[in-house]
């Protein structure tokens, strides 16, 4: 019966706009360019456990465009305390000139994350303003109907 569910969610994914799926943007877990990365940041930050974290401009906490990956900090001494801008950030992929929009549809997201340039999205409206991100793992969530328990 898993099958025909299965078939049944890929059929729906063209209808589904990634607003049903996406994380909003008031539950992420984010930094500002000009975050400090002390021992009691570092500590939050590996205490979440996410892997990307997005970063907005310092004056603008609505404004993304990069992300810090996780794994950067394997190697980080925080007793240096550098603020975010310091590190080598990575680009926030965005769908797009201006970035997937909350009626895109999974399958779409999906497409793009296999161009392989990332595994997170984010999504804005239509002032550029970011209403939350999406992963692989929430399109792959809706394709097989269960939650994914992370290791
Ligand atoms: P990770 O590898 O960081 O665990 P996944 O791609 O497996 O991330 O996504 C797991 C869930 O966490 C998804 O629902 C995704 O939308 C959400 N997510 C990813 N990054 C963040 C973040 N920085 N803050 C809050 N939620 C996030």
């Amino acid at each position: 019966e898993d099958e025909v569910l299965i078939i049944g969610s890929v059929l729906d994914l063209r209808g589904k706009p990634v607003s049903k799926v996406m994380t909003p943007i008031q539950d992420v877990f984010t930094l500002s360019m000009d975050s400090v990365l002390d021992k009691e940041t570092v500590t939050k930050i590996l205490s979440q456990g996410y892997s990307r974290i997005p970063v907005c401009a310092a004056d603008d906490p609505m404004n993304f465009v990069n992300m810090l990956l996780v794994k950067q900090l394997i190697a980080y001494d925080s007793d240096t305390s550098l603020p975010v801008k310091c590190f080598d950030l990575t680009p926030l992929p965005t769908t797009g000139n201006d970035g997937a929009r909350p009626d895109t549809s999974c399958l779409d997201i999906l497409n793009f994350f296999q161009e392989g340039k990332s595994h997170l999205a984010l999504i804005s409206n239509s002032q550029g303003g970011a209403l939350g991100v999406i992963t692989l793992e929430d399109v792959i969530e809706e394709l097989i109907g269960e939650e994914i328990i992370d290791e």
